[in-house]
């Protein structure tokens, strides 16, 4: 942006243009000087004034951008003020609009505008604009208005502003110079357009003055501004290679959801004809990951999830949310890792993070002294911050850190994270629907053992999935030569295609053969088609619980609590995530009526989960607490009753303690069988509410 000159017929042009066009929006503006500092324009304006200007604009912004504001100073307005303003012009052409992987050296200079999410921002910290230099010779103050982001000198005392005119050494006086606020944020590209598993580009952008402050990481925004180059240095070397930056013309904010999927009015007729189709439900299961063999609930309870329930915001301000939150534990090697992957480039706005992710970020948020920030705090969004409004999808959640699992609690319930450190304090939105995959720490699943023993993640946070699905990979012939025939049958599959398309000529298959084979591993709906429908659903779409389906989930719901006395196997949460469902469920067939059907396809599928998770072995009941503190309801009784029973046998033996052999005989006496005693003296030993002071001889911790 160096050496910008005035132009006499531009500062005219612009002149008359205000005067013209804007006169009204400048005296808006005028009365809240100086809290509002901007002009801000949409370029067809400019356009329809008159073309070639504005094609100007865009091949020779700086220049033009700074005669524009120029004459904006020099318009006349009724409230009197002395203003300097800035020019914002936003909505670029479309063809302005660049990928991030697409910026070259051509587009230096231009005006564009670059689409992507936020990713960090910097703390807001002034910056130098008019910098007064003091002469040592002759005591002059000679002003340079700074342009870059390194410091220009006086090249020499300056005649024209009262100066020696000698060459001299100058001081930096910052009381006499003026600063401006300034912010450095990192834009990195959208997730949507980088289909395949690239990394994603980015790109650093500096806003400046009454614009900074406003973004948050995970913001997505389209930025329009100038694109510069950067030398870089390394210490105080200067490089040869150069960075691209971006300087900031004008921001602006997508707050819609699914803004980025487009659905024009033939794509509308076609949803909405497919969303009557027969056996719709069937269809949308057989289009996620039809390579993957089986798991229809796990993939009825995916789709489920890529249509959310409705979240709500009640008259006292508190959100519940209305994503589905999904964890699958289980064996290696059971697709897990496949599935995620299939939802992120599938779900719009998703992304596919690792639990051991290395960033700063990890997966929630944090503030960190980097690089980037030259030294100061930046503020850094990480996965699910950048999923809003879309899914994350965290492989291997076990291995999340620390700071993570703190957050992720939050994450999940409030939908946001907050982090508050070194002068950044900031609220962070993360209202996207987790999909986490988890692996057991022993390597394999044991279905015998609590889910949170086995995957290193604490019962709380475990309570805040709607759905845990256990993969287990055990030998079953059927099941196995099913499996291998699908597997065997996309390879060749695949094979067939590939032969055929490098050469068509000789092969001996057929378009129909291969037509056939590829049949059965071909999504239902394209993806492309698949991310409309689940968009306009989102957008269009808000279901009601009607009467008997409100009953009926009800019902359901007491039943389970009532399955015993004393036991209290379900709790509102899991109420919760049944109405979730049953939203999605009717979203699912744009339907503004959560019917009953909705309700039972909630309930199957939340009782298969529990089926296979939180089912009390010993009485064939479900039981949430199993999942929640890792034991059963009758478990847990038992370990009381144990403790009992060496509470009385250790007060009345001599010294203290109560033998082993005692606890088994005096339990059997009570009805309870000696292998359980043992699991029960087994578990209350590990959790520390008993103790062995000597071999087989137990006493009652004293906080017990
Ligand atoms: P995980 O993450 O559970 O350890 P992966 O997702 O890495 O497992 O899967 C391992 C491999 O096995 C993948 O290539 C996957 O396609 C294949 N595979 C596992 N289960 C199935 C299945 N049910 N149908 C088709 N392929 C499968
Ligand atoms: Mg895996």
């Amino acid at each position: 942006m160096a050496y910008l000159l005035k132009d006499e017929n531009l500062v005219g042009w612009w002149e008359n243009f205000f005067m013209e066009y804007c006169r009204a929006e400048i005296e808006d503006v005028a009365l809240e000087y100086p809290q509002r500092r901007s002009l801000v324009l949409d370029y067809w304006k400019i356009d329809k004034a008159d073309h070639e200007m504005a094609e100007m604009l865009l091949t020779d912004p700086s220049k033009v951008i700074f005669n524009a504001e120029l004459a904006l100073s020099n318009v006349d307005v009724a409230v009197d003020k002395e203003m300097k303003l800035h020019l914002r012009v936003y909505n670029l052409p479309e063809i302005q609009h660049i990928l991030i992987r697409r910026l070259r050296a051509e587009h230096l200079g231009r005006f564009i505008a670059v689409e992507g999410l936020v990713k960090k921002v910097t703390e807001v910290r002034p910056k130098l604009k008019n910098a007064v230099f003091i002469c040592q010779k002759c005591g002059a103050h000679i002003s340079v208005e700074q342009d870059e982001d390194i410091l220009k000198e006086p090249l020499e005392c300056y005649e024209d502003q009262g100066g020696c005119g000698r060459s001299s050494s100058f001081k930096l006086s910052s009381s006499l110079s003026t600063f401006v606020d300034s912010q450095k944020i990192e834009v990195q590209e959208s997730p949507e357009g980088l289909r395949g598993g690239a990394q994603p580009e980015r790109i650093s952008v500096y806003i400046d003055d009454d614009i900074v402050g406003d973004i948050a990481p995970g913001d997505r925004i389209v930025v329009n501004g100038v694109l510069v180059s950067q030398q870089r240095r390394r210490g105080t070397y200067r490089l040869t290679s150069f960075d691209k930056i971006m300087h900031a013309v004008s921001i602006e904010k997508q707050e819609q959801a699914f803004e980025e999927v487009e659905i024009t009015e033939e794509d509308e007729q076609k949803i909405l004809e497919v969303s009557k189709i027969p056996e719709l439900y069937e269809r949308m299961r057989e289009s996620i990951a039809p390579t993957i063999y089986g798991m229809e609930t796990e993939k009825d309870a995916m789709v489920l999830q890529l249509f959310g329930g409705v979240p709500k915001t009640m008259p006292d301000g508190t959100r519940i949310r209305g994503d589905i939150h999904m964890l699958f534990v289980g064996d290696p090697g059971t697709a897990k890792s496949q599935m995620l992957n299939y939802m992120s480039k599938l779900a719009p706005r998703s992304i596919y993070a690792s639990g051991k992710a290395t960033s700063a970020a990890g997966l929630t948020a944090a503030a960190v002294r980097d690089e980037f920030g030259e030294g100061h705090w930046t503020l850094e969004a990480g996965a699910l911050v950048l999923a809003d409004m879309g899914i994350a999808c965290i492989d291997e959640i076990d291995k999340m850190a620390e700071q993570d699992r703190s957050a992720l609690h939050q994450a999940m319930e409030q939908q946001e994270i907050s982090v508050a450190k070194a002068g950044i304090n900031a609220t962070l939105k993360s209202r996207c629907a987790v999909l986490a995959a988890a692996n057991p720490k022993l390597g394999r699943f044991d279905e015998y053992m609590p889910i949170h023993e086995q995957i290193n993640m604490p019962p709380a946070l475990l309570s805040r999935f709607d759905l845990i699905f256990s993969m287990i990979d055990r030998p079953n012939r059927e099941r196995d030569s099913n499996l291998a025939l699908h597997i065997l049958k996309t390879h060749k599959a695949g094979e067939i295609h590939e032969q055929r398309r490098r050469r068509l000529k000789d092969s001996e298959y057929s378009e129909e053969e291969e037509e056939k084979l590829m049949k059965p591993v071909t999504p239902f709906f394209e993806p492309e088609f698949l991310r409309k429908y689940v968009a306009y659903a989102k957008r269009n779409v808000f279901p009601v619980l009607q009467d008997d389906a409100l009953e009926r989930l009800k019902e359901y719901y007491v039943s389970l609590r009532n399955t015993s006395e004393e036991s209290i196997p379900f709790t509102p949460r899991q109420l919760e995530a049944f109405v979730r469902l049953a939203e999605a469920s009717a979203r699912v067939r744009l339907s503004d009526k959560v019917t009953i059907e909705d309700g039972e396809r909630a309930i199957n599928i939340i009782e298969k989960y529990l089926r296979r998770v939180g089912l009390d072995r010993e009485t064939g009941r479900f039981d949430i607490d199993i999942i929640t503190t890792g034991i059963s309801r009758s478990q847990h009784d038992r370990m009381l009753t144990v403790m009992e029973i060496i509470k009385k046998l250790s007060g009345e033996s001599p010294d203290g303690t109560a033998s082993r052999e005692d606890v088994i005989s005096e339990g059997e006496i009570q009805g309870i069988d000696s292998s359980k005693v043992k699991d029960a003296l087994e578990r209350l030993k590990r959790n520390g509410q008993i103790y062995e002071p000597k071999h087989n001889h137990y006493r009652i911790t004293e906080e017990y």
